[in-house]
Formats: structure tokens, C-alpha cells, sequence
């Protein structure tokens, strides 16, 4: 079993991360499994160190302990900066393609965005063919028509909730997506615990899993709760655990 506590530093956290910490941290020690630390930078395109040294300063104020990932802000851009990785998932990416992951190349910006957009794609580069010129285009995955995704109890229309999500942003660098789910392939992931907010990424993570051999995103423990407190030291109930996610493809036309 592992749990891992994946904050972004793109700001200074707030409640609803602190929530996920305690949540997070709570079932780590119930379940007597180790708990591992891992900043999620690799898109962070807002980085700043004070983002991490208030990563390190808030679990330490919350006396959580980990086993896995660095505990200070050197030993973390040194070592652990998923910056590090970007030929990692490069190279995870190509793999997935290869197994039959399809996608394809986009050239929308965010300002030329005109009427219905496929989760960002409103010109239709679906069908274009375009060559992906990593640093130049954006490449997308080609979600089915009509995916439905298990997440636990939920069914998350996958293409509604989200369409042809980005795999490799126009800056050359790995979308939040595809890291999560390589990272959590990496370190066997089995108890993914997130804000609600981050329910359709669940999603979106199940639906490439088979892709990238991540059969533990597939197969884990989903912990989706809401972003507020509901007051203090509240503990986790079992109802608010769910099972293992599961993908359905809709037909894809
Ligand atoms: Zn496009």
C-alpha cells in the first residue's frame, strides 16, 4: 500500500489542500501504510520557491511525517523537481502512442478560441492531421464520443466533462494529467485521495492508465471529498471511500 500527498506549487495552499493533507495523512496511519511527498512542478509554470517552502512548512506546523520524497527545498529541487523528468515523460508519452493512445496535434491558442471548443479545440484539428512539433503545437488526446469513466461510485462523462484534454502543453512541457498518472504508476500508487474539484482528472488519469501500465491507477482506492472543513479534527468515515475505478468506452466515432 502507498499513499502520497501531491500538492502543485502554483500558490500558497490553502484549506482545501490542508483538508487533503489531514484526510490523506489520516488513512495513511489507519491503514499502517507508508505515505510519500510529491510536488507536482513539472507544469508549474508559476513556480516559486516559496510555494514549496510553504509545502514544507505547512505539513510540518500539521506534524505529518513521510517516508518517501524530499524534506527541505534543496533536497527538493536538487533531487526530486519534476523538472528533472521531462525526457521521462517525453519518452512515456511516445510509449503510449505506441500502444495505441491516440491523439493529436493542436494549434488553438487560448485567444483564438471561437464558438464550441473540444475541450479547448474549437477548429477542428481532430481531423487535420497536423504534424506534433513539441515547443510549437499542443498535442491532445483523442478522447472517445461518449467515455464513461468509474471513479469509485461515480461515472464521470469523461468526453463531456473534459473532451481532448492536453498530453504535451505548446511551452514543451508534460500536462498535469499524464504526469499524475505516471507518477503514481512509478511509486504503486493504491489510495488516491483528492478534492472533489480534482474528480474528472481522476478520471481523465483511469482512461490513460492502460496506456501507460498503471494498472494500480486503475485498480486504486478513490477518496474524493469536498474542499471545506466541517469543522475540527473531523475523521474519515468509510462511506466516503470508494472502490476501484473502471473504464467504459463509449463508441468512438
Ligand atoms: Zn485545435
Amino acid at each position: 500500500m502507498l499513499l502520497r500527498l501531491a500538492p502543485t506549487p502554483s500558490g500558497f495552499l490553502h484549506e482545501g489542500n490542508r483538508r487533503n493533507f489531514a484526510i490523506t495523512a489520516e488513512l495513511a496511519r489507519e491503514l499502517g501504510a507508508p505515505l510519500a511527498l510529491r510536488i507536482d512542478d513539472a507544469d508549474a509554470a508559476r513556480y516559486r520557491r516559496e510555494y514549496v517552502e510553504d509545502v514544507f512548512a505547512t505539513l510540518r506546523a500539521m506534524e505529518i511525517e513521510w517516508q518517501i520524497g524530499p524534506h527541505d527545498v534543496a533536497e527538493f529541487e536538487a533531487h526530486w523537481s519534476q523538472r528533472h523528468r521531462t525526457d521521462h515523460y517525453r519518452s512515456e508519452l511516445i510509449a503510449a502512442r505506441a500502444h495505441g493512445l491516440r491523439t493529436y496535434a493542436c494549434t488553438c491558442s487560448r485567444r483564438t478560441q471561437i464558438g464550441p471548443a473540444i475541450g479547448g479545440c474549437s477548429a477542428g484539428c481532430r481531423d487535420r492531421a497536423i504534424e506534433w512539433k513539441p515547443g510549437e503545437n499542443t498535442l491532445r488526446v483523442q478522447v472517445p464520443r461518449g467515455s464513461m469513466i468509474e471513479v469509485g461510485d461515480a461515472l464521470v462523462p469523461l468526453d463531456e466533462a473534459m473532451g481532448d484534454f492536453v498530453l504535451w502543453r505548446r511551452d514543451d512541457l508534460p500536462s498535469y494529467q499524464l504526469v499524475s498518472v505516471v507518477e503514481d504508476r512509478d511509486l504503486r500508487t493504491t489510495h488516491i485521495v483528492r478534492g472533489l474539484d480534482l474528480l474528472t482528472s481522476s478520471a481523465a488519469q483511469i482512461y490513460l492508465a492502460p496506456f501507460v501500465d498503471a494498472d494500480n491507477v486503475v485498480r486504486a482506492t478513490y477518496v474524493h471529498h469536498d474542499l471545506v472543513t466541517d469543522g475540527e479534527g473531523q475523521k474519515l468515515s468509510k462511506s466516503t471511500m470508494a472502490g476501484p475505478g473502471s473504464v467504459k468506452d463509449g463508441d468512438d466515432r
